[in-house]
């Protein structure tokens, strides 16, 4: 590794100075400068791992992660940033301890990626671009074989991931997280941290994956599908999200919810995970009877 510490607002606008490059908002570039808060970030990271981490940048939070890991995968969209990475990792990426992706995180098979380099399962990390953590986060909790995920997110957005059924915010995300991992709070970081100073403050979050879901349904993918369903359209009540929404056509959904004590007239982000398991469930009998 080059001997620069980029985690300071000096070698943060040098490096983009020298490459002729720019903190770009469409891609919620927003750079740690702020070395003892990439540490600290850094030791929450569970050690030798396969270890991916998201939206590198310039590289501030990876030459804290890079001691930590059996191998480090970063994952940067920015085919600028990725090149600078290269630079600054090239001993490391000879003898492969860095493997650097360009290319879109969303797009990337995070399970089969660490198959084909002999890990069974792996870490995600990252500070995490603001304008598409939701999505990022659906897709990496999709993923069967990550262990722990810690990232840094806004903080409205980590307050919005603890929301309960029956709450404006809550939705599949919301879900999603309760199904597969146990949520925790780890610490704030405030906007001096970042160049260019973002307008949130952020919180650092980390998932631990559940030994086992937290239900236990008969079909997981039917699972996720009736609550799709039934999250679709927010402003029905849940019986009528549900016969809209094409998932089941035969299906008398009225009948079904009463043979499970649910009040279909309530809407569908009322519902508990359990509550959902006992609709999917239900569904599945009838689909299979
Ligand atoms: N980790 C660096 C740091 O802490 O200084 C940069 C963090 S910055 C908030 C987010 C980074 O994610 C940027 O480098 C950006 O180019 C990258 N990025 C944005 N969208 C991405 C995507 N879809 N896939 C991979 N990287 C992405």
């Amino acid at each position: 590794m080059k001997e620069i510490q980029m985690a300071s607002p000096s070698a943060v606008r040098q490096v983009l100075q020298a490459r002729g490059l720019a903190a770009k908002k469409n891609w919620g570039q927003n750079f740690l400068t702020d070395s003892a808060i990439a540490e600290s970030i850094a030791a929450q990271v569970p050690p030798d791992n396969l270890l991916y981490e998201i939206g590198p940048g310039l590289g501030a939070l990876s030459q804290f992660l890079l001691p930590r890991a059996g191998l480090l995968a970063l994952v940067e969209i920015d085919p600028g940033l990725a090149a600078w990475l290269q630079q600054l990792f090239a001993e490391e990426s000879a003898t492969q301890r860095v493997d650097i992706l360009q290319g879109d995180a969303l797009e990337l098979n995070f399970d089969a990626h660490a198959q084909q380099h002999g890990f069974a399962n792996y870490v995600i990390c990252g500070n995490l671009p603001y304008y598409i953590t939701t999505p990022l986060l659906k897709h990496f909790l999709c993923q069967k074989h990550w262990g722990q995920m810690v990232f840094l997110v806004q903080r409205e957005a980590a307050q919005r991931m603890a929301a309960r059924a029956g709450n404006k915010d809550y939705g599949l995300l919301n879900l999603m997280i309760e199904y597969h991992a146990e949520l925790d709070f780890l610490f704030d970081v405030a906007d001096s941290a970042f160049y260019p100073r973002p307008e949130v403050q952020s919180t650092l979050i980390r998932f631990s994956r559940r030994p086992a879901p937290a239900i236990t349904v008969r079909d997981e993918h039917l699972l996720f599908a009736t609550i799709n369903a039934a999250l679709a359209q927010r402003r029905k009540t849940l019986v009528n999200a549900l016969k809209n929404s094409g998932l089941a056509p035969g299906v008398d959904w009225p009948l079904l919810l009463a043979s499970i004590a649910i009040d279909g007239q309530r809407r569908g982000e009322t519902l508990s995970l359990e509550e959902f398991g006992m609709c999917s469930d239900a569904l599945w009998q009838q689909l299979h009877s």
